[in-house]
């Protein structure tokens, strides 16, 4: 079981203003904030973060999506991270995400779907690597 997942705030959540509701909403699921930091990715760096994802149809679409705007990226901590801030944030697809979870709030389109939650521990810890060196985490 993981203790770590990462996570962030996509360009259309923070376009809309929903950091601050989206930050609540995940220290009140019992998330601890190890690390956070307010960016903007290039479009090469995105195309690196989603190269998992090169060889699918929406991959432009993606990374010109996700290096659109600033976004905020954050490692978190809790027992059963990565699986439980999967269920806190709902289906890929804003329609079929349940109630209660972010994208069910914020999100409004499969592909502008508000925030970003790792799949497994291992791409937990490269993501997180990603953003931030071990002098950012706390
Ligand atoms: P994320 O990795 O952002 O947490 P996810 O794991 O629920 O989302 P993935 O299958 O990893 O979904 O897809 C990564 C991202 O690519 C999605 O969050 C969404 O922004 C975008 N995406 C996925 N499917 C589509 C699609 N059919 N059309 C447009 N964009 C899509
Ligand atoms: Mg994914």
């Amino acid at each position: 079981m993981s203790n770590r997942t990462f996570t962030m705030i996509k360009p259309d959540a923070v376009r809309n203003g929903h950091i601050g509701n989206i930050l609540q909403m995940i220290n009140a699921a019992g998330f601890k904030i190890i690390a956070l930091k307010y960016t903007q990715l290039s479009t090469p760096q995105a195309e690196k973060f989603y190269e998992v994802h090169s060889e699918r149809g929406f991959f432009g679409e993606l990374t010109q999506f996700m290096s659109s705007g600033p976004i905020v990226a954050a490692i978190l901590e809790k027992e059963n991270a990565v699986a439980d801030f999967r269920t806190l944030i709902g289906a890929t697809d804003p329609a079929k995400a349940d109630e209660g979870t972010i994208r069910k709030a914020y999100a409004t389109s499969i592909g502008e779907n508000a925030v970003h939650g790792s799949d497994s521990d291992e791409n937990a810890a490269i993501e997180g690597n990603f953003f931030f060196s071990g002098l950012e985490r706390f």
